[in-house]
């Protein structure tokens, strides 16, 4: 073999491999986009109570509940409306003034009320993409809203009758007592990866509320700490329904 053959030989080689090094970036990008890109489901099938809906977990197409309709027009889950009627009983009996601003919504709701805040932003002369990404900070992208399960509510002051202050500490102190945690705390946005709500509440049984308010837990913390074990197996099993 001459010289010129040799060197032949060695540039094909090194032709070869780059192109299995390309090949093998390309086949390892796309399953890393198809697998970013797949959509992970909340886990209906354990305790309907503590159902883990945010911005990684969407909530099934279909899930179904049965819904309640408030004296107001909102509705909620029918399962937590004696819980709710005897939390705004009792605070209605401290001499609070308040109402259900928001119960059940669908993902239509949802969405509208995205476009209108992306819409917002956007007047305020950011782009759609910067619009978007600052509406999220605020808004569930729909599928991920708790308010889409029929678990959670928004509670407003009567403010011609008693301050918001008031109504949000009540229930900052008592909500637990009937199963209705604050899904957003300030100190938990980390976590959650939603800005304090003081008016949001999820109702999650008597039992979870009463360890999450002691404990100083936000839900996501609750489950790890008490529901999920915290193992490669368990996640790749759940990963792979
Ligand atoms: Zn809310």
């Amino acid at each position: 073999m001459n010289r010129k053959s040799v060197l032949k030989k060695y540039n094909n080689k090194k032709i070869l491999l780059k192109i299995v090094f390309l090949a093998a970036m390309i086949i390892l990008g796309f399953s890393r986009f198809i697998l970013h890109d797949q959509k992970q489901y909340a886990d209906t099938s354990g305790d309907w109570r503590l159902i883990l809906v945010d911005k990684n977990h969407y909530i099934p197409k279909d899930y179904r509940m049965n819904l309640i309709r408030l004296s107001n027009g909102k509705q909620v889950d029918s399962r937590i409306y004696p819980s709710l009627q005897k939390m705004f009983n009792d605070a209605r009996a401290s001499g609070l003034a308040l109402f259900v601003r928001e119960g059940y919504r669908t993902s239509q709701d949802q969405q509208q009320i995205m476009n209108e805040r992306i819409r917002e932003y956007e007047n305020q002369g950011n782009s759609k993409r910067r619009a978007t990404k600052m509406a999220e900070k605020y808004v569930a992208i729909p599928g991920t809203s708790e308010h889409q399960l029929g678990l959670s509510i928004d509670i407003n002051a009567d403010q011609t009758k008693c301050s918001s202050e008031k109504v949000y500490s009540w229930l900052d102190n008592n909500a637990y007592k009937y199963g209705f945690i604050k899904r957003y705390p300030s100190n938990k946005s980390y976590i959650t990866g939603i800005h304090n709500e003081p008016w949001h509440y999820r109702y999650v049984g008597k039992e979870a509320a009463a360890t999450i308010k002691k404990q100083n837990l936000c839900l996501e913390e609750y489950l790890k700490k008490y529901k999920q074990p915290d193992c490669l197996f368990y996640k790749i099993w759940r990963y792979t329904l």
